[in-house]
């Protein structure tokens, strides 16, 4: 018999806690229920028509046929450069300094391969974005995971991470604003992350694919801002958030250009770049990204508002979020978060993210995502209001 005998980075993977939703998303639908998918991080409405017309001017481009290079167009680096000297007054140069991606997602999936070995350790807030983890399990590595407590903002403590553990560290994952738990990061959080970073010889890898969905008089900053995080660290940025181009495929790590160097050693022997039509649609992007984010950010905060105010109705304790199109809710006593997203979508039809599925320290929490149609948001929240909590 011939047997298919799976490797341990495989079959070592958690349990993925989502394949129980979608099973309980189709009961619902199989019973005739309208449901109203309030989990899915992935922008509801279509690309903007500019960076399209871009992309069928550069599809009709035979140059753009062949083979691109492994760091990406120099045109889309530097258009990167350009963007981060307007948007957050930091230099970058684009051809050490900046890295094309095929979509940030694929950035960390593959930079503990750069820098990990086995024995090594990774830090890794929790709840958390998942691949963080599974990328250091993949590269050999160990996690250790950094709670996010609400009574610290969702902000690890530093000084809770052991000495060993901190001394065998080789890098340290953060991402704000955040995902799931809508925090937004602190100049002086980044100050200590650098400090740490240098004292210990770890390296910061910040994930900001959230740092052009904010509201009102919030503005996220970009790690890179803060003094020294050049010498310990890169950020990590998508198109697909900024610009509802989650399908596209494109992203880019910028900052120490060792690391960014170690990125790409990787990438080369992996993958071989990003259709080049794609990329000079990603330039249109950047070009044009005033427009477009304001228009997003717009949508995104009156359907925050409505469903904030839904939720409050039934009970859950939260903090309409100052950024990202997530809101993560403290559920009540009594459930635990896979009882109460059942519950929610066996009353009501809607259904949500239960917290401990990015993470254990995610257990007490639900999250809502701000990514479907404005109406279908209001239908919820109809819904919250009738359903007797
Ligand atoms: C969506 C998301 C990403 C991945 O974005 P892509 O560029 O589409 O791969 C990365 N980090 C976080 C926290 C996200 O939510």
């Amino acid at each position: 018999m011939f047997i298919i005998e799976k490797s341990k980075r495989i079959t070592d993977l958690p349990p993925y806690l989502f394949a129980r939703i979608d099973q309980i998303k189709a009961e619902q639908i199989a019973k005739g229920v309208d449901v109203i998918d309030l989990t899915i991080g992935d922008p509801d409405l279509p690309t903007p028509e500019g960076i399209i017309e871009q992309m069928k001017k550069s599809l009709a481009n035979a140059k753009n046929h062949r083979y691109p290079p492994y760091a990406g167009i120099l045109s889309l680096r530097q258009a990167v450069a350009e963007w981060y000297q307007d948007r957050f007054q930091v230099k970058l140069n684009p051809e050490t300094e900046v890295l094309i991606l095929i979509g940030s997602k694929e950035g960390i999936a593959h930079i503990p391969l750069a820098f990990i070995d086995s024995g090594d350790y990774g830090l890794v807030p929790d709840p958390g974005y998942p691949v963080y983890k599974t990328s250091i399990i993949f590269a050999g590595g160990t996690p250790h995971i950094m709670p996010l407590l609400k009574q610290n903002h969702f902000i690890p403590d530093l000084s809770q991470i052991p000495k060993e553990i901190a001394q065998k560290s080789k890098l340290i994952f953060l991402n704000y604003p955040n995902n799931p738990t809508s925090a937004v990061g602190k100049e002086d959080f980044f100050k200590d992350a650098i400090n740490y970073g240098r004292g210990n010889n770890i390296m910061v890898l910040h994930d900001a694919a959230y740092s052009e969905v904010y509201f009102d008089d919030y503005k996220p900053m970009s790690f890179l801002q803060v003094e020294g995080a050049k010498e310990v660290g890169i950020e990590f940025h998508s198109f697909s958030k900024t610009f509802n181009m989650t399908g596209w495929r494109l992203g880019f790590a910028v900052g120490n250009a060792e690391i960014i160097e170690g990125l790409g050693k990787i990438k080369t022997n992996i993958d071989s770049g990003i259709f080049q039509a794609v990329q000079e649609a990603g330039i249109a992007a950047l070009k044009d990204n005033l427009h477009v984010s304001e228009t997003l950010r717009k949508i995104y905060q009156e359907r925050r508002d409505i469903l904030c105010s839904g939720l409050k109705k039934i009970g859950l304790d939260l903090e309409p979020p100052a950024a990202t199109f997530y809101i993560w809710a403290e559920i009540p006593r009594g459930y635990t978060s896979m009882e109460y997203t059942t519950h929610l979508l066996n009353q009501t039809g809607v259904l949500a993210t239960p917290g401990n599925g990015f993470g254990s320290f995610g257990e007490g929490f639900i999250r809502f995502s701000l990514t479907e149609a404005t109406e279908r948001i209001k239908e919820a929240v109809d819904r919250l209001k009738k359903a007797a909590f």
